[in-house]
């Protein structure tokens, strides 16, 4: 996978949306999108013209994205992009 953060094991942080609002989460955040929405916060995912995908992305195997979420106790896992179902 195409990763543009992990977060949520170091420093707790919770879910801010939807119906699982307000619960600790962990957040997966995958690089990549092709909606290009006006007011995007998270352009470091996709936009190549102002971001480096380099810099701003690394390949995860899944596995290890299991293990690192596994390694918290949280059991809410919020996989979001980015667009996440081009990957
Ligand atoms: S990352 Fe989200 S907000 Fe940004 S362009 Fe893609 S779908 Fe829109």
């Amino acid at each position: 996978m195409i990763v543009a953060e992990c977060f949520g094991v170091d420093l707790p942080t919770f879910q801010g949306e939807g119906p699982s609002c307000g619960h600790p989460a962990l957040f997966i955040r995958l690089s990549r999108c092709n909606l290009t929405c006006t007011k995007c916060d998270t352009p470091y995912s996709w936009d190549w013209s102002r971001f480096d995908p380099h810099e701003e992305s690394t390949k995860w195997a899944v596995a290890d994205l299991v293990a690192w979420a596994a390694s918290s106790p949280v059991e809410l896992v919020v996989i979001t992009g980015g667009e996440p179902l081009i990957q």
